[in-house]
């Protein structure tokens, strides 16, 4: 089934406590597109600006990256974000955000993109993301994510466009932040109250809890040993994520849940390196490497 990203595709300096990288790509957007591509094709909805080096549009080729909605808009400026990692690289900070392009007037989604039945609404302005709901014709699944910036400065609009929304994927320390509650599952359960069926909470390192009405299912992240950059790792969970609830064209818990362990797998792909190189090297086979290894983990004899 048709899945459909719309976020951001910008350009990222990244400082971890070994190497600052200047002038990469990235984006919620950009991340999700890489990741879910190892799983199925993607239709992309994003702006940048002119000065998008063409250089970096070349990243896509070769992938079933549709990019028929990725508008280079004249006259204005490409997202940018500059993020720094502490010493422990589960915690950063946001040093500086241009949204640039970000701020004006949303990409409109293709003709052709309108029928797609599966939406992933990535990190962007809340009143953009339900502009962006209203432009798809017949959707089966909606996906949320969301960041500090937005629940600080468009609080209200969120919690608009959450009730438009079937599942929301948001970082642990945001449902914190959205909710005013300490704990992972009560604070899911209040964003619940707020419209969507399910939300994916991510935890980084300690893995994501799925949170429906009546069901809770807590999954491990996959032990990577190589961890250089987690920058995009919640965009390539969403994005595997997704992408594999697309190809198999089911939204139920069993569903999600192996869902989330494709997200799991191919997240851990993403932080092997800088931007989204990790995952461009990366294929299908290893995708499937990983989810062997993971199965095999979670199995526990005797029980
Ligand atoms: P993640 O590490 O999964 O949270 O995603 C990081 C990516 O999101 C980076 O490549 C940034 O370019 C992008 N990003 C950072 N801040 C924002 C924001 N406020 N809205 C949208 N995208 C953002």
């Amino acid at each position: 089934m048709p899945l459909l990203v719309t976020g951001t595709v910008g350009i990222d300096t990244v400082e971890t406590p070994l190497k600052r990288v200047v002038d990469i790509l990235g984006g919620s957007a950009f991340h999700f597109a890489i990741a879910a591509s190892l799983v199925a094709p993607v239709r992309l909805v994003a702006a940048v600006g002119e000065d998008f080096p063409p250089d970096l549009k070349k990243f896509f080729d070769g992938s079933p990256i549709d990019t028929t909605g990725l508008e280079i808009r004249r006259g204005s400026k490409t997202f940018r974000w500059h993020g720094k990692y502490f010493d422990d690289m589960n915690q950063r900070e946001s040093i500086r955000t241009d949204l640039n392009v970000i701020a004006e007037s949303p990409p409109p989604i293709p003709d052709g993109f309108r029928d797609s039945e599966y939406v992933f609404l990535a990190n962007t302005h809340p009143d953009v993301q339900r502009g962006f709901i209203e432009q798809i014709r017949k959707p089966k699944l909606i996906v949320l994510d969301t960041m500090d910036l937005w629940i600080n400065i468009a609080r209200e609009e969120l919690i608009r466009t959450l009730r438009h929304v079937h599942g929301v994927v948001m970082n642990d320390s945001e449902t914190r932040l959205l909710t005013n509650l300490r704990d992972i599952i009560p604070s899911a359960r209040a964003i619940l109250e707020f419209g969507p069926q399910f939300v994916v909470v991510k935890r980084g390192e300690h893995g994501a809890t799925l949170v429906t009405r009546d069901e809770l299912v807590a999954l491990p992240a996959y032990p990577t040993t190589t961890v250089v950059d987690p920058t995009g790792a919640g965009d390539s969970f969403a994005g595997g994520m997704m992408a594999y609830l697309a190809s198999v064209n089911r939204t139920d818990t069993a569903a999600l849940k192996a869902a989330m362990a494709h997200g799991a797998c191919i997240a851990s792909i993403c932080i092997e390196d800088f931007s989204s190189f990790a995952l461009k090297r990366a294929d299908k086979n290893e995708v499937n490497r990983r989810l062997g290894a993971y199965r095999k983990m979670l199995s526990i004899e005797g029980l």
